[in-house]
C-alpha cells in the first residue's frame, strides 16, 4: 500500500487488504491514538522547551486554592471552554489532577464526610464507565464505597452519584438517575466535546470534570481539570492531590496549555476562514468512521448498534449526531458472550459485564489508528461473510 492511491486509507481502504495480517486487535482500551495525524499536521506550533532551571518549585500560585495550578494552564482551560460553548466558567475554581482519573478519588474523597457512621454510597447508572468500580473499591476505603447500578439504587441516605455524559460505554447523554435529592454528583464530561456529541448547552453542574485523554487526544500528557462550584470542596480536592503526588506535573501542565491554546487558536482561526479546526477535523475522522461501521454493521444480521436522535451544535452552528468514542456493540442471534465470539475472531473487546450490563454487549474503542480500524472494518466484514 505504498502505491499513491493507497496513501489515504479512507479514501482507498481496499489498499488494506494486502497488509492483513493475523495478529489480534486489541480494541478493549480507549487510547486515543487517531488524533496522532491532527498533531503531526501542527508541526511545532505545540513544541515546549523547557531549560532545566524551570518549573523547580513545588509551588506555582499560592494565592489560588489549587496552589499548584500553573496560570497558563488554568487561563486556557477557561479559554477552550469558552470558544467551545461546553461548560459555564464562571464562578467556578479550577483543581488540576494527573488524569481525570486522580480527580474522580479526590472528588469522592472530598464529597464524602470522616464523621459519618457508614461509607458513604458511590453509584453510576449502568451501562456504567468499567473503572469506577474499582477505583471507588480498591484501597476499601473507610469513606466512600461502591453500590452499583443507580438506577436500582435504593437505600435511604446520602449518595454519590457519577454522571458520565455522553457515556462511556454507549455514548447517550445522561443525567442523573437517582430520583431523590440528597445526592452529591460528579459530572465525568470527558466525552463532552463536539467531536463526539452535539454541544447544545453549556454544562453547569457543581463539579464537573474534564479531561486532555479524549478531547485532545494526548492521554499521555496525564492531565485533567474539575470545575467546582464549591470552595470547600475545590479545598478539599486541593488536599487529596496534596497528599497523594503533592500537587501535578507542572511540565505536563505547560504541555497541556500549549496544546489547549493550539485547540483554541485553530477555532478561531478557522471561523476567519483559515485552515481547519482541530474539532472540524476530529469530528470528520469520526462522522468517516461511523458511517463504514454503521454500513459494516448493517451489511448482516449479527450485530446491532445503538441508535442516536441528532440535535442542534452550537459550536458547529448546525444539526450533528453523536459519534461516540466507543462502539456499544450488541451481538445478535443465539450468540449470548459477545467477548468470547470476537476474541475467537481476533478483536479483542470489552465484556459489557464489566459495565455491569449483559455479555451479549461489547465496548470497542474507535480511538485507535486508521489502520487498526480499518482492520476491525474488515473483520466484522469477514464474520458475516463466514457466518
Ligand atoms: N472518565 C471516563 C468516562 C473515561 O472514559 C476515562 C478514560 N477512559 C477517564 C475518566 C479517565 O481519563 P484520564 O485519567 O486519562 O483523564
Amino acid at each position: 500500500w505504498q502505491s499513491k492511491d493507497c496513501s489515504r486509507p479512507f479514501i482507498a481502504p481496499r489498499c488494506f487488504r494486502f497488509q492483513i495480517s493475523d495478529h489480534a486487535l486489541h480494541l478493549h482500551g480507549g487510547d486515543p491514538t487517531m488524533y496522532e495525524r491532527f498533531w503531526r499536521q501542527m508541526g511545532d506550533k505545540t513544541t515546549i522547551t523547557i531549560p532545566g532551571w524551570q518549573s523547580m518549585s513545588y509551588l506555582s500560585d499560592t494565592s489560588k486554592i489549587c496552589w499548584f495550578l500553573e496560570p497558563e494552564f488554568g487561563t486556557e482551560v477557561v479559554r477552550l471552554h469558552k470558544v467551545v460553548g461546553n461548560a459555564v466558567v464562571e464562578g467556578r475554581y479550577i483543581v488540576v489532577g494527573t488524569g481525570s482519573s486522580q480527580l474522580i478519588l479526590a472528588a469522592l474523597y472530598a464529597l464524602s464526610s470522616p464523621d459519618a457512621a457508614e461509607p458513604i454510597s458511590v453509584v453510576s447508572a449502568a451501562p456504567y464507565y468499567s473503572s469506577y468500580p474499582s477505583m471507588a473499591d480498591y484501597q476499601k476505603s473507610g469513606l466512600y464505597q461502591w453500590a452499583g447500578d443507580a438506577e436500582k439504587f435504593n437505600k435511604e441516605g446520602p449518595y454519590i452519584e457519577l454522571v458520565t455524559s455522553p457515556n462511556n460505554p454507549d455514548g447517550y447523554r445522561r443525567q442523573s438517575m437517582v430520583n431523590r435529592s440528597q445526592g452529591l454528583l460528579i459530572h465525568d464530561l470527558a466525552y463532552y466535546w463536539p467531536q463526539y456529541t452535539p454541544i447544545s448547552s453549556p454544562s453547569d453542574h457543581d463539579l464537573t470534570l474534564f479531561t486532555v485523554s479524549k478531547s485532545t487526544g494526548h492521554a499521555g500528557m496525564r492531565i485533567g481539570w474539575a470545575l467546582v462550584k464549591d470552595k470547600e470542596v475545590a479545598k478539599k480536592m486541593t488536599k487529596f492531590i496534596e497528599l497523594n503526588t503533592i500537587g501535578v506535573s507542572k511540565d505536563s501542565q505547560l504541555r497541556a496549555a500549549k496544546v489547549l491554546k493550539a485547540v483554541s487558536d485553530s477555532c478561531e482561526e478557522e471561523k476567519q476562514k483559515d485552515g481547519e479546526s482541530f474539532f472540524k477535523y476530529s469530528y470528520n475522522l469520526m462522522a468517516q468512521r461511523w458511517k463504514q461501521l454503521r454500513e459494516v454493521v448493517e451489511a448482516g444480521d449479527m450485530f446491532s448498534l445503538p441508535q442516536f436522535s441528532p440535535a442542534f451544535c452550537n459550536f458547529f452552528g448546525k444539526v450533528t449526531e453523536p459519534q461516540p468514542a466507543f462502539v456499544w456493540l450488541k451481538c445478535e442471534k443465539d450468540v449470548e458472550d459477545c467477548e468470547t465470539f470476537l476474541r475467537g475472531h481476533k478483536i479483542i473487546t470489552r465484556s459489557g459485564i464489566q459495565f455491569g450490563a449483559s455479555p451479549k454487549y461489547v465496548r470497542i474503542s474507535l480511538l485507535d489508528t486508521d489502520e487498526t480500524f480499518i482492520q476491525l472494518i474488515e473483520r466484522l466484514s469477514a464474520i458475516h461473510e463466514r457466518e
